[in-house]
C-alpha cells in the first residue's frame, strides 16, 4: 500500500471536446475507505470525469493519481487498483447472467478457482433461475447487481460506479446502496455517480458537479448546516445561484 496517498486525487482536471468544455478544472480527493457521491444533473460531466479517472478517456489537462500513481504515467498499475461499472449497459444483453460472469471472469486474469469461489457468492444472492435468464430479460435492479458483481470480480480496492441506480426503482435503489455500504465495510473505496440528489444521504461525502464545475463538496449534513438548507435539492439550487454570481 502506498501510505498516505489518497485513493483518488484529481487536480484541475479538464476535458474539451473540440471547443466545448465538458469538465472545467475540477479538483477533489477520495480518501481510502469512504463512499463519495458524485452528484449532478445529466450533462454535468460526471461520466467524462470518471472516464478520465479510469484512464479510458484522454485528459485535456490536469492530473489524476490513483493511490499516488499518475494515471497517464502508470496506466496499467493504476487501472489494476480500480473496478469500473459504466453507465451504459455493461453486460452482453443476449447472454445469460451466468454466461456474462463466465466471460468476464475469463478475461479478468483470475484463476479458475478464484472465479469459482467468486461465482458461488452471487448464487447466494440471486436465484439460479434468474442467473440463467438472458440479461435482457432480467429486471433492472438485479441486472445492476450482476453488473456490479462482474465489475468486482478482480476484487479491486477502489470502485467507480457510474449511475448504478439509474432506471432502478426506489426499493431496489435502497437495496443497491445497502450493497455499496457492505463494500465499504469490507474496506473498499467508492466513488458513485448519480443524478438523484436524494441519494446524497447514503454517502460519507458528496461532490456536486454542474456544467463541468464542482459547485459544492463536503459531508451532506455539514453542507446542509453550513448553507442553512433542509435538503440537497435546495442546496443544489442555492449553490448554482452562488456559483453564477462568482
Ligand atoms: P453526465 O455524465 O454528468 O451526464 P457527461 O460527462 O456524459 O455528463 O457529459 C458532459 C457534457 O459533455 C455533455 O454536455 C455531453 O453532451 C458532452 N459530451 C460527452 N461526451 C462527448 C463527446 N464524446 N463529444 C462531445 N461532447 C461530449
Ligand atoms: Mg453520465
Amino acid at each position: 500500500m502506498s501510505g498516505a496517498a489518497p485513493a483518488i486525487e484529481v487536480r484541475d482536471l479538464r476535458k474539451d471536446f473540440g471547443r466545448f468544455q465538458a469538465v472545467k478544472g475540477v479538483s477533489f480527493d477520495v480518501a481510502g475507505g469512504e463512499i463519495v457521491g458524485f452528484l449532478g444533473p445529466n450533462g454535468a460531466g460526471k461520466t467524462t470525469t470518471i472516464k478520465m479517472i479510469t484512464g479510458l478517456l484522454k485528459i485535456t489537462s490536469g492530473t489524476v493519481r490513483v493511490e499516488g500513481l499518475d494515471i497517464r504515467e502508470h496506466a496499467a498499475a493504476a487501472k489494476k487498483k480500480m473496478g469500473y461499472m459504466s453507465q451504459k449497459f455493461s453486460l452482453y444483453p443476449l447472454l445469460t447472467a451466468l454466461e456474462n460472469i463466465d466471460f468476464f471472469g475469463g478475461i479478468s486474469g483470475l484463476s479458475l478457482e478464484e472465479r469459482r469461489r467468486h461465482a458461488a457468492r452471487i448464487r447466494e444472492e440471486v436465484p439460479q433461475a434468474v442467473l440463467r435468464q438472458k440479461v435482457l430479460d432480467i429486471p433492472p435492479g438485479i441486472r445492476q447487481k450482476v453488473a456490479m458483481f462482474v465489475c468486482l470480480m478482480p476484487d479491486p480496492g477502489i470502485i467507480l460506479l457510474d449511475e448504478p441506480t439509474s432506471g432502478v426503482d426506489p426499493e431496489a435503489r435502497r437495496l443497491f446502496w445497502n450493497d455499496i455500504y457492505g463494500l465499504k465495510t469490507r474496506g473498499k473505496t467508492l466513488l458513485v455517480s448519480t443524478h438523484n440528489l436524494d441519494e446524497a444521504e447514503y454517502c460519507d461525502r458528496i461532490l456536486i458537479l454542474h456544467n463541468g464545475e464542482l459547485i459544492a463538496a463536503g459531508e451532506p449534513d455539514e453542507l446542509l448546516r453550513r448553507h442553512g438548507k433542509a435538503d440537497i435539492e435546495e442546496l443544489f439550487k442555492d449553490a448554482i445561484h452562488d456559483h453564477g454570481q462568482n
